[in-house]
C-alpha cells in the first residue's frame, strides 16, 4: 500500500487514509518505519476489524481509525502502551466491539462519536488518565453513575443521544470544564451540578428543560451556557403545591428567624442538627427560613441585560411570592438581578 507522506508530516507520522484498505498489510511498512511511527491515520478505509498487527506499531501515541465501518477492535491494541489518543468516530462499534482490557490502557483522549453504543462501555469508565471522552451521536439512554471514576476528565461530549437524566455522580468530576449534553431528552438539571467548580462551558441546547436550578448561579467559572431549543417556561408558573409545615418545622422556623440562641446544652443533638439545616428563604423581602416544607417557584432572572432565564427557587411559604407572582416583568427589583454580576455568564445562548 502507498502511504501519503506529505512533507508537512515528520517521519513519525504515517497517513494510510483513503486507500480503500480492507485489511492492514503491515508487511508493506518496514519494521523500522513501524517502530518510529507515533501518529497513524487509517481513516476512510474499509477496515471492519482493527487487527492484531496494529500492535506492531509499538511507539504509537495517536491512532485515528475513523470512518471505516469498523465493528471490532482486537484485544492486541492494549499492547500499545504509549497510545494516548484513540479516535474511532463514525464506525459501527457497539458494546461488544471493544477489547475487555481497554480499561488498563493509558488513553487520555477517546473519541467514539457516531457509533452504535447504547451504553457507555464499561471499559471506558476505567481509563484513569482519560481527559476527554466523546460519545456524541450514539444511542445512549443513560449516563452511568460510574462516570465519577473518571477523575481526570476535563471534556465530556455526549450530544446527540437519547439521555433523559443527569446522574448526581456527574457532579463528582473535579476537573470537568466542558460538558456537552445538547440534543438529548433532558428535563431537569440537578442542583448538585454546581459542584462542578471547573465548569466553563455547558451545552444544553435542544433538550426538554423547562427551568434551571437557582444554584446554577454559583458556577462562577461558567462562561458559556447554551439553552436554545428548550421549552423553557416563558410565563410565570404558579405552582403552589405546599404541604403545611410540621410543628417541629414551625418551632424551628421561629427559633431561627428570631435568632434565639441554642446549644447542645439546651437541646438534644438531633434537634441542633435539624436547626442547623435551615435554608434561608431566597425572597429578599422575607427574613424567614425553611426546613422541609417549601414552595416550588420559578423566577425569571436577567442575564447580561438581555435574557431572562427561568430559575428554580424554593420559598418558605406561598405568601412570599404573592406580590409579584403574576407578572415576571414586575419582578425587576429582585435581589438576584442586582447580585448577579453581568460578567459571570459571558454568553448565554438562547436564540
Ligand atoms: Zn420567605
Amino acid at each position: 500500500m502507498d502511504a501519503h507522506e506529505g512533507s508537512e508530516h515528520g517521519e513519525n507520522v504515517l497517513d494510510l487514509s483513503r486507500l480503500d484498505l480492507d485489511k492492514l498489510n503491515v508487511e508493506t511498512v518496514s519494521e523500522e518505519r513501524r517502530k518510529e511511527t507515533r501518529v497513524l491515520y487509517l481513516t476512510f478505509n474499509r477496515l471492519v476489524v482493527l487487527p492484531a498487527s496494529i500492535s506492531l506499531f509499538s511507539s504509537l501515541e495517536f491512532l485515528d481509525v475513523s470512518s471505516n465501518g469498523l465493528a471490532v477492535v482486537c484485544e492486541d491494541i492494549t499492547r500499545l502502551r504509549r497510545l494516548k489518543t484513540l479516535i474511532a468516530k463514525n464506525n459501527r462499534l457497539d458494546e461488544c466491539s471493544l477489547p475487555k482490557e481497554l480499561g488498563s490502557m493509558r488513553i487520555e483522549v477517546l473519541n467514539l462519536s457516531g457509533n452504535r453504543f447504547e451504553e457507555v462501555p464499561a471499559q471506558c469508565l476505567k481509563l484513569q488518565r482519560l481527559r476527554s471522552l466523546s460519545l456524541g451521536g450514539n444511542r445512549l439512554k443513560t449516563i452511568p453513575a460510574e462516570i465519577e471514576n473518571l477523575r481526570s476528565l476535563e471534556t465530556l461530549y455526549l450530544g446527540g443521544n437519547h439521555i433523559g437524566d443527569i446522574p448526581l455522580e456527574l457532579a463528582n468530576l473535579p476537573n470537568l470544564s466542558y460538558l456537552v449534553l445538547c440534543d438529548n431528552r433532558i428535563q431537569s438539571i440537578p442542583p448538585q451540578l454546581t459542584r462542578l467548580h471547573s465548569l466553563r462551558s455547558l451545552s444544553l441546547h435542544n433538550n426538554l428543560l423547562t427551568y434551571l436550578p437557582r444554584e446554577i448561579l454559583s458556577l462562577v467559572r461558567l462562561q458559556e451556557l447554551s439553552l436554545r431549543g428548550n421549552p423553557l417556561v416563558v410565563r410565570f408558573v404558579k405552582d403552589m403545591t405546599y404541604d403545611p409545615p410540621s410543628l417541629l418545622e414551625l418551632a424551628g422556623r421561629a427559633i431561627k428567624s428570631k435568632n434565639l440562641p441554642y446549644s447542645l446544652f439546651d437541646l438534644p443533638a438531633n434537634l441542633v442538627r435539624y436547626l442547623d439545616m435551615a435554608s434561608k428563604c431566597p425572597n429578599p423581602k422575607c427574613a424567614g427560613v425553611y426546613f422541609d416544607s417549601c414552595v416550588r417557584h420559578i423566577k425569571f432572572v436577567d442575564f447580561c441585560g438581555k435574557y431572562r432565564l427561568p430559575l428554580m427557587h424554593y420559598l418558605c411559604s406561598p405568601e412570599c411570592s404573592s406580590p409579584c407572582s403574576s407578572n415576571p416583568q414586575s419582578d425587576a427589583d429582585s435581589e438576584d438581578e442586582s447580585s448577579v454580576p453581568a460578567d459571570r455568564l459571558q454568553r448565554v445562548l438562547l436564540g
